[in-house]
């Protein structure tokens, strides 16, 4: 019989990590009865427990999902986050910050804001980058408040940003949402996951997974959020990984929670070492650390050590050393099965992508939500836009490593040396002929972001567009000082972050 047109019933989560319960959050606020949402977990073997930092678009999904700000920031240990700051990643010695918001002001004349600031830097009449940026001007001051729409000509009409919090928080506090909803959770290990074998539309697709205990879980669509492990797409569906460390070579991880030291910053820090590097994200209640390394250059001791070493307080817990793989499945969406999180692939953490990629794969899913029939174009579709995304993603991470400058290494040598993806070299080519950035379909990240990478990893352009040439210089001049003052006087009147965070949304006391 033709299930063509078809609504499906039935469908099965299996994994409770961030993807599980994103999954499950987002569906139940769209799905209403007949719809059945069920998702299995295991405690035992658990959640990767890392994830912590973000960026904006986490704040759509939570819309999305209907979850209020600052209870879920209360439930989650969560600070706020404006961006990143990269330390010792062009040079030993030299940082620099990626931020969230525009930089510049909106178009008063015909090109990018940047290519005005390029030409005032060559005659020596322009402030570094970030004095441009809202968002960058306040993390460094250690201020936050929250965007306010209604004041048009106002930088603080553009700040952006999005959050830091504890992972396994996130997860349960996910989890009372989608419960809440009507998901239905079962606790206990799938072991094993049995196809259609009836000749017939659904033969091939996945007809149950099947519990420990010997309980059959049916459904009409499975989403496979079961990490690493890959359960349904690759154990059952054999869909094929596509590998991605030659581009990408750190391979793990190894990651300590420590005492909070100092004020609470409003952005994450990622500090390079010798052969990877150290993120720092401060929450409410403790700060996340984490070395991500490439084990072909250093050791799981060695890697353990460099973090304890720059920790800025007291280490909480044994460090804990998490192996990874980078790269894609082949298809996220095969048959009936999409993977979503882990299990669709991963990249490291550098620019905190990874919580978003579940995001858009979830939005993605819902707008193109299947009836039982499952459009072969559709599900082409689907698995051309993730990759794309993952593709961008790939893409600004590696531009990352390519540009260092160091010479302290073999490995951060062999990164500048690489045959790195077309796709970046033709935006590192342009941007270094023409000081122009491309924003194409799929890209995750806009010019800004882009922009600052390259400036704050020394890529030069040869030139800007000419048509900057037709302002007068001095009116240039006192147009980028109008916007970096602007701001200086907007940042002095933000409050400090750690004061916005006691009044919007202190969490309680951790026992
Ligand atoms: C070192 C590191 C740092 C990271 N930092 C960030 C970051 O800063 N920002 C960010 O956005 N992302 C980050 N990530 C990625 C982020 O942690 C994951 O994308 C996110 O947690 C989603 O994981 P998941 O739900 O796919 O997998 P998991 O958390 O591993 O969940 C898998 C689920 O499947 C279940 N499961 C597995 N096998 C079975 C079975 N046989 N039966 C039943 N259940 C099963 C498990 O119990 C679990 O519930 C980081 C990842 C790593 C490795």
């Amino acid at each position: 019989m033709d299930n063509w047109g078809r609504p499906l019933r039935k469908v099965v989560i299996v994994g409770g990590g961030a993807a599980g319960w994103m999954s499950a959050a987002a569906l139940s606020a769209v799905l209403k009865p007949p719809y059945e949402i069920r998702l299995v977990e295991s405690d035992e073997i658990g959640i990767i427990g890392v994830g912590e930092a973000t960026i904006p678009p986490i704040r759509l999904f939570n819309s999305l999902a209907r979850i209020e700000e600052a209870d879920f920031l209360k439930a989650t240990q969560g600070t706020f986050k404006l961006g990143i700051e990269f330390v010792n990643w062009g040079r030993q010695g030299e940082r620099y910050f990626h931020g969230f918001g525009g930089i510049g002001r909106e178009k008063l004349w015909p090109v990018d804001f940047s290519h005005y600031w390029l030409r005032m830097r060559a005659l020596g009449r322009a402030l570094p980058l970030d004095a441009y940026a809202i968002c960058n001007m306040a993390a460094r001051a250690g201020r936050f408040m929250l965007p306010r729409p209604e004041m048009q000509n106002s930088p603080l009409n553009a700040i952006n940003y999005a959050y830091h919090f504890d992972a396994s928080l996130y997860a349960q506090a996910l989890r009372r949402i989608g419960e809440a909803r009507g998901v239905r959770r079962t606790e206990g290990k799938v072991v094993n996951a049995l196809l259609h074998e009836q000749p017939g539309p659904r033969q091939g697709q996945l007809r149950a997974v099947q519990m420990e205990g010997g309980e059959l879980i049916e459904g009409d669509l499975f989403l496979d959020c079961s990490g690493f492990q890959a359960l349904l797409i690759e154990k059952a569906l054999a869909t094929g990984h596509e590998d991605w460390s030659h581009w990408l070579p750190c391979d793990r991880a190894v990651a300590v929670p420590s005492e909070p030291a100092g004020p609470l910053l409003p952005y994450t820090r990622s500090t390079a070492h010798r052969a990877g590097w150290q993120w720092r994200i401060p929450l409410q209640h403790r700060v996340g650390n984490g070395h991500v390394y490439a084990s072909s250059h250093v050791g799981d001791d060695e890697a353990a050590d460099v973090l304890l070493r720059h920790l800025d307080g007291r280490p909480l817990a044994e460090p804990r050393v998490i192996k990874f793989r980078t790269g894609i499945r082949r298809q996220a969406w095969n048959r009936n099965v999409v993977a979503i999180g882990l299990a669709a692939g991963f990249i490291e953490p550098l620019e905190s992508t990874a919580l978003h990629l579940i995001q858009m794969g979830i939005g993605d899913l819902i707008e193109r939500f299947p009836h039982a029939g499952f459009d072969a174009l559709e599900i082409a579709e689907y698995n051309q836009r993730s990759r794309a995304r993952y593709e961008s993603v790939r893409d600004f991470i590696i531009l990352h490593y390519h540009l260092n400058k160091r010479d302290d290494s073999a490995f951060w040598q062999a990164c500048a040396a690489m045959d790195i993806p077309g796709t970046l070299r033709r935006r590192m080519q342009l941007y270094e002929s023409s000081g122009r950035l491309l924003y194409g379909d799929g890209d995750e990240f806009r010019e800004p972001s882009w922009l600052e990478v390259m400036e704050g990893q020394n890529q030069r352009p040869r030139a800007w567009l000419p048509l900057v040439e037709l302002q007068d210089a001095d009116d240039t001049a006192a147009y980028l000082k109008s916007v970096s003052d602007t701001i200086a006087k907007c940042v002095a009147v933000m409050p400090e972050h750690e004061a916005f965070v006691r009044r919007y949304c202190a969490a309680a006391p951790m026992d």
